[in-house]
This record gives structure tokens, C-alpha cells and sequence, in this order.
């Protein structure tokens, strides 16, 4: 695409979501994707071999590659070095990408052709509305048909029920819980997850389909390992997970005004001086991660969507205007861990089996929100996964008779045997928005891209108290539902998976996503929202906001 009205910058979250919006708006669209693109016959080889340039064709998207591409190994697609969905080049030869951390922690990102919605849950709740309104410059309600829109896009429904669901809502119904069967979430109570996952193929219980057969079809097959990146579906636009690389970017090209490019790292956003305008974006300098090659491409608008990290990372480095919340007031969920262990008659009387086998059905079907604390929500993952989440990440240290911390030894061998008989729930605080903590750069260590990002992040005094009111829900749960033991993890506060609102709405972008000092650059990612969504999942705020953005920007940019 030679001239194109708007680049995006990353095809995650929310880049997937724009660039299929702003397409179907009439506009030329050309997405830069710093890593990989799986399931794309122009990259059959797409972490040994630079592949093709481009892609803007429907045609090029085969599912016989990404089932290729997406096993089901948890090593070969979740290790944080090397695996597909790390964060880093598409070439295998080269490291991941650095950050610098001043604290114990990690952020989980995937770069790659629908960003780190390859590796997310697909769990889809709206933002609680108290969290909203009064609060950011838009209302609840006038997010509401943009929420309709990528719900039904997606689409997003509530979770089937397998066996850990049954025993989540038996133990939540047992502590005094209610059912909340309703998208808006007022007052506490559990539910059934809204997850963007095609619901069960209708013929998962007959006989007559095998496995093999079903994983062929179209819908859930209810087999796990969502995590890893679901490879189940007749066609790449209708694996059964609904990240954004199977959702938004067929659609995108359907609309035949979007090409992507992935291995291409936007290194700077380009700007001029308006006489009308002022400072205004007028392009982006990219680099290719294969060859070094730099070049500059310009368009009517840019609009950054690489994530809470990257995009004030850019920011910073592109020398845009001082702006004292560029960067600032990361919430991450402040997020933790527990696991319960049941035993076998306890489970036959409750479940009718004596094994819950966490790996089955979606990694997490059903959640307890709680207006002002956060969320609770079961959490299913492979054992491997469960090894390192439930028993291996700790700011504890080593669990001693506390039941708190990392386990090792015969202890965690026990937890591992018992492994199918055991519920997990992750806790996602309603973390404070505090500007100390956030991105900034490095002012000594640099990359091939420009000065690292340092991230910095500490809990709030109110945030810890909120979180240990939760993970006491939790525990409490748990031991109403029969746990004989109950183990708590306690992440480090670093631990980052849920990164948002770094490039808050009403401080660094209006309420349309344009930036208050650079006219034409505009955000759609996580970094716009104006907190943590009271520790609600925050994809779907992001794609809302990024159809609405999208729709404000073809109005006031048309060509
Ligand atoms: C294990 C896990 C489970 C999760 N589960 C859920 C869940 O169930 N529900 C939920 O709501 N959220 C979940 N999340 C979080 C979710 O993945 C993020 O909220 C979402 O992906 C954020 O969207 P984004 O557009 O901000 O960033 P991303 O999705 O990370 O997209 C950013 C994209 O930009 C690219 N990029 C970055 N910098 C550049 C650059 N300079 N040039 C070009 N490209 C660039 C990146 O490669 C990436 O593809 C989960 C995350 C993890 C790790
Ligand atoms: S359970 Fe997860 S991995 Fe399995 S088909 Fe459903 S969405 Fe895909």
C-alpha cells in the first residue's frame, strides 16, 4: 500500500479492532505488526524465514498452518524465551525484547499478529459501570453500543459449564453469593464468564465425531489450552478462541483497505508543524526486524496501538511533547493466585466424578465480581502452567506452614499428583491509579529500537487491602466448596498481564483517542483507559473504545 490514510501501529487488542473499523469506514489502512503472523501461507516458515512483504488478501490466511504453528505444547508455545508467543523478534536466532524491571516481576506480552490476545483467555466482561461514570470523560451507557458491537463481533457468550465451573458456583452459592446472570455488574455476585469463544459444537457428545473430527469443525471442542493459542476450526476466521488475529483481522482484509505487515517495528513517529494544525503526526519510521532496513511511510493520521508498554515507550522516544502523564499510572489488577485441593468423595458427592481435571473447557468460565475490590475467576490452565502460576511465583519466598508462597520438593509433588482434583481461582484487584508507578525510558540501555522501557510498578496501600479481601473471598470459597487444603501463591505486584492505563483518556488523549498535543495521532490500546476498569478483564474495553475512536477519527480525517 503506497499511500495509505492511516497506519496502525500493532494488531493486538486493539489494533486488530481500528484497522478492521477504519477498512469498513472507507479508509486505506496499513497495519505494522512488530512480530510474527502465524497461520499465513505468505510466512510458512515465519520464525526461520523473513517470508512475504505484506499481506491484504483473505486468501492468504490457512488454517492447516496454524494448526501447524499452534501446537499444544505449553513449552514450545508459552516459554517466555523461546516460545511462539514471546515477546520478541520473529526470528528464533535473536532474544526477546528487553525491559527493565525495579521490581520482581515480568510482563506477559505476545508480539505477533493479534498481539497478546494469542495467548489471553478470551475472557469479555464490560468494565464495571461505577468504575466509569462520574469518572471518565465518556459514560457507561455510551460505551454500551460499542460494547454490543464487538460482542457480537467477536462473538463474546457466557461460558459453558464444565465440572470447575459446577464446583465454583456450588462453593459461591454456599458462602452466600448471587447469581448476577446480567452483563452490568452493580452489585456482587458470580456469573457465568463472557468469553469471546464459539459455544460448544452441537455435536461434542455424539459418538459418531471423533476428537480429531470435531477439532475440525466449527466451535468449542471444550478440550483446553485456550492459553496456548487455540488451533480448533474449519477456517482461521472461525477458531473457536476469538483473538484478534481470527476475528478482527479476517475481517479487516475482508474489507479489502487493510494490509498488515508484520516483523516491521515502528522506531518513531514522525511529525511537522501545522500552520492551522500545530504539531501534527504525518507518519512513522519502521524498521524491519529481519534485515535492519529502515524506512519512512506516511499517511493522513497514525494511530499507536501497541500496548500499555510500548505505546509510552514510543512516545518518549519519537521526543513528542512533555506531557507529565505519559507513562504514568500503570494498573495491572494487582493480581493473585489460589489454588484448593478436594478430595475424592467430596467431589463424587458434589460433581457426580471424582476429578474436577481443571484442563478441561475453557482456561476460565466463570468469575465472582465484586464492585470497589475487583474479581475473582476460575482459572484452569495445563499442568505445567499450574506448576509454575499456583506453586512456583511468589513474592512470599518459600511456603512454610503458612500455606502462602513457592513449593518445592515432595510438598509440590503432592499438589502436582492431586493435580486433577484441584481448583484454581486468580484474583484481579480493583487496583488505585497512582501516577508514581508507570513507563518511562531508559536514559543508559538501548535496543536496536531506542532507549528500553523501564516499568515501575507498586501497589497502593488500599490496593493490598483490597487484594487480601479478595483472596480471603477466595479462600473462603474454596474451603465452602469442600478444598481440604488451600494454597495461596502471592504473585509479586509485578507480575504484569492485565497492563492499562499508561496514556490515560482526559490526561494524554481526549475522549475521541487524539493525543491533546500531537493532532492525528490517536491510541487504541490498553494505555487509554483512565483506570482499571474496577479489575474487570480489559480487552473488551479496549475494543470498544477502539470502535469508537475509529468512528471519530473517519469523521474528522476523511479524505
Ligand atoms: C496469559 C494471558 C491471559 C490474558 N487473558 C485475558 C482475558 O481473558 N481477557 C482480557 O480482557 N485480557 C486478557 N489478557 C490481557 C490481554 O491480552 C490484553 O488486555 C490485550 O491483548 C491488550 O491489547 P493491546 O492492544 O493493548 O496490546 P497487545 O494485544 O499486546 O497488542 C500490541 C501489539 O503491538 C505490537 N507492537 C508493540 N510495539 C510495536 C511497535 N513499536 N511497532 C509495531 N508493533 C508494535 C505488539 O507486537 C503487539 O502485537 C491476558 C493476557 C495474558 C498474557
Ligand atoms: S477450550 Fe479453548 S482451546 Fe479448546 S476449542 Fe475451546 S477455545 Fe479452543
Amino acid at each position: 500500500m503506497a499511500d495509505p490514510d492511516v497506519i496502525v501501529i500493532g494488531s493486538g487488542g486493539g489494533g486488530g479492532v481500528i484497522a478492521k473499523e477504519l477498512g469498513e469506514a472507507g479508509l486505506q489502512v496499513l497495519v505494522l505488526e512488530a512480530g510474527p503472523w502465524y497461520g499465513n501461507s505468505q510466512w510458512p516458515e515465519p520464525n526461520a524465514e523473513r517470508g512475504g512483504r505484506q499481506s491484504a488478501d483473505p486468501a492468504d490466511l490457512n488454517i492447516h498452518l496454524l494448526r501447524a504453528q499452534y501446537d499444544k505444547r505449553e513449552e514450545e508455545m508459552n516459554d517466555l524465551i523461546a516460545g511462539k508467543l514471546r515477546w520478541g523478534p520473529a526470528d528464533r536466532g535473536r532474544a526477546p525484547w528487553f525491559r527493565n524491571f525495579k521490581q520482581r516481576g515480568f510482563a506477559w506480552q505476545n508480539s505477533g499478529v493479534g498481539g497478546t490476545t494469542q495467548s489471553y483467555f478470551a475472557n469479555s466482561p464490560r468494565a464495571i459501570p461505577s468504575t466509569i461514570d462520574g469518572i471518565w470523560p465518556v459514560s457507561y451507557r455510551e460505551l454500551i453500543p460499542y460494547y454490543e458491537k464487538v460482542e457480537c463481533t467477536l462473538p463474546v457468550a457466557f461460558a459453558p459449564t464444565t465440572a470447575k465451573e459446577e464446583l465454583f458456583y456450588y462453593g459461591a452459592r454456599k458462602a452466600g453469593w448471587q447469581l448476577n446472570p446480567t452483563l452490568d455488574v452493580t452489585v456482587p455476585g458470580y456469573r457465568p464468564q463472557p468469553n469471546a469463544i464459539l459455544p460448544p459444537n452441537p455435536d461434542l457428545m455424539n459418538p459418531k465425531y471423533s476428537m480429531e473430527r470435531l477439532s475440525w469443525m466449527e466451535g468449542c471442542t471444550l478440550a483446553g489450552h485456550c492459553v496456548n493459542g487455540c488451533p480448533h476450526g474449519p477456517s482461521v476466521d472461525k477458531v473457536a478462541k476469538r483473538s484478534t488475529l481470527v476475528s478482527y483481522v479476517p475481517l479487516a482484509l475482508s474489507t479489502g483497505r487493510v494490509a498488515i505487515r508484520p516483523n516491521a517495528f515502528a522506531v518513531r513517529i514522525l511529525t511537522e508543524t501545522h500552520p492551522a494544525e500545530g504539531l501534527r503526526a504525518v507518519g512513522v519510521r519502521v524498521r524491519n526486524t529481519w534485515t535492519g532496513e529502515t524506512e519512512e511511510l506516511r499517511a493522513a493520521a497514525v494511530v499507536m496501538a501497541a500496548g500499555a508498554i510500548e505505546s509510552p515507550r514510543l512516545w518518549l522516544n519519537s521526543g513528542l511533547p512533555d506531557n507529565p502523564w505519559v507513562g504514568r499510572g500503570l494498573a495491572n489488577h494487582y493480581i493473585d493466585w489460589v489454588t484448593g485441593m478436594f478430595d475424592e468423595r467430596e467431589l463424587l458427592s458434589i460433581l457426580g466424578s471424582p476429578e474436577i481435571d481443571p484442563f478441561v473447557g475453557h482456561t476460565s468460565g466463570g468469575r465472582l465480581d465484586y464492585p470497589g475490590l475487583g474479581s475473582v475467576m476460575v482459572s484452569g490452565i495445563s499442568p505445567g502452567l499450574t506448576a509454575s502460576m499456583s506453586f512456583g511465583i511468589s513474592e512470599a519466598g518459600y511456603a512454610g506452614t503458612e500455606r502462602r508462597g513457592r513449593i518445592v520438593g515432595p510438598e509440590l509433588q503432592h499438589w502436582m499428583e492431586q493435580y486433577r482434583r484441584t481448583l484454581s481461582l486468580a484474583i484481579l484487584t480493583d487496583d488505585e491509579v497512582d501516577c508514581r508507578n508507570g513507563i518511562s525510558v531508559d536514559p543508559v540501555l538501548k535496543d536496536e529500537h531506542g532507549p528500553v522501557p523501564i516499568v515501575n510498578y507498586v501497589p497502593t496501600r488500599r490496593s493490598v487491602e483490597k487484594r487480601e479481601k479478595l483472596a480471603a473471598i477466595a479462600v473462603d470459597l474454596l474451603r465452602r466448596a469442600g478444598a481440604k487444603k488451600v494454597h495461596r501463591a502471592d504473585w509479586p505486584a509485578a507480575l504484569m498481564i492485565h497492563m492499562e492505563s499508561t496514556m490515560r483518556m482526559g490526561f494524554v488523549v481526549d475522549d475521541h483517542g487524539e493525543a491533546y498535543q500531537t493532532k492525528r495521532l490517536f491510541i487504541a490500546d490498553n494505555s487509554v483507559h483512565y483506570n482499571g476498569i474496577g479489575g474487570a478483564n480489559p480487552t473488551l474495553t479496549t475494543q470498544a473504545l477502539a470502535t469508537r475512536t475509529a468512528e471519530r477519527l473517519a469523521a474528522k480525517y476523511v479524505r
